[in-house]
């Protein structure tokens, strides 16, 4: 939105949902002018107005490979290339894995990680949410709207979330299970099975979805390694994944401000080599 103020020809590209991580937020109380709260989906919505009513087009494509080219770069994405001058990355941040046994084969079906709880059944069924921050506390809310259960496994003995979610959750009576830590995943019939390591002993919990929660990382396959440090030339990192864990949405959109006025301040400096565009 900002290089669209600033009148200088961009494209944005995007794999999955135009709102990225933010969609899947129940409840954002820390966006300034927004004293009332809102929900991830409805900030997401107003972002997109305000993008489009300053005429930014967003391209739904995956961009799965960038190349320096010329005083520029080449992006591949959904088999077009397309050149520019210069580069804002706002990537965000990737799921990290479990890494337990099951995982794999019950992901997509029964199990997912931070997903957007508008785009997985969830009416009337259990629900186990695996993690004990900030995103696990809000994805059990947002579940527990329609779910007929909703419980969160916590790894430590204490959240690690903010204390206004431990007592929404406390009020809207979802279990907290301190200690738990996930070993297994199985399947047994329209349902997950997953054991857990308490202390010195192991407990099966069964549920219809299982949510995990349990942090996520800096995944920038598509972007050579010279090309993600933080003073390559041409290149402007904003958001989650500058920072390398999950940040906030005003950061993220300030952020994002910022690296498009420093992508302008390049161009003006070193000359505007190639109009973005793709072939
Ligand atoms: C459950 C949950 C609750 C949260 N609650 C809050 C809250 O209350 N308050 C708050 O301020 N923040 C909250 N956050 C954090 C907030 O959503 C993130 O900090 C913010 O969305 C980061 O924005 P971003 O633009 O950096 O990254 P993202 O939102 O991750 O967006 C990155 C986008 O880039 C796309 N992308 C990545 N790679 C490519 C590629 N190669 N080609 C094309 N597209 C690509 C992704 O699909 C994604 O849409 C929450 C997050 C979650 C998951």
């Amino acid at each position: 939105m900002q290089l669209a103020r600033m009148g200088i020809s961009h494209a944005l590209f995007e794999r999955a949902s135009p709102g990225g991580q933010a969609l899947a937020a129940n409840w954002i109380e820390n966006f300034p002018g927004l004293p009332e709260g809102i929900s991830g989906r409805e900030l997401m919505r107003k972002f997109l107005d305000q993008a489009g009513s300053h005429g930014v087009r967003i391209e739904l494509g995956d961009v799965v490979r960038v190349d320096k080219h010329l005083e520029g770069f080449l992006l591949s994405a959904d088999g077009h290339r397309i050149a520019a001058s210069s580069l804002v990355v706002a990537a965000g941040l990737t799921p990290r894995r479990l890494d337990i046994e099951g995982e794999q084969a019950l992901a997509g079906r029964r199990f997912f990680a931070y997903v957007d709880p508008a785009t997985v059944p969830h009416a009337g069924i259990e629900v186990v949410v695996i993690g004990d921050g900030d995103a696990a506390f809000d994805q059990a809310l947002s579940y527990s709207k329609n779910a007929r259960s909703v419980s969160i496994a916590m790894k430590h003995d204490s959240p690690r979330c903010t204390q206004a979610l431990e007592r929404r959750v406390r009020d809207a009576g979802i279990t907290v299970l301190p200690s738990h830590i996930a070993r297994r995943l199985e399947e047994r019939g329209d349902r997950a099975v997953i054991t857990f390591e308490c202390g010195d002993r192991e407990t099966t919990i069964e549920a219809r979805l299982v949510v995990a929660c349990a942090g996520k990382e800096r995944k920038l396959d598509f972007l050579p390694y010279a090309l993600q440090e933080p003073d390559a030339r041409g290149v402007f990192m904003a958001g989650d994944c500058r920072i390398g864990r999950m940040g906030h949405v005003a950061i993220a959109a300030g952020e994002g401000i910022k690296a498009a006025i420093d992508a302008a301040e390049y161009l003006r400096t070193n000359g505007n080599h190639l109009q973005t565009g793709r072939s």
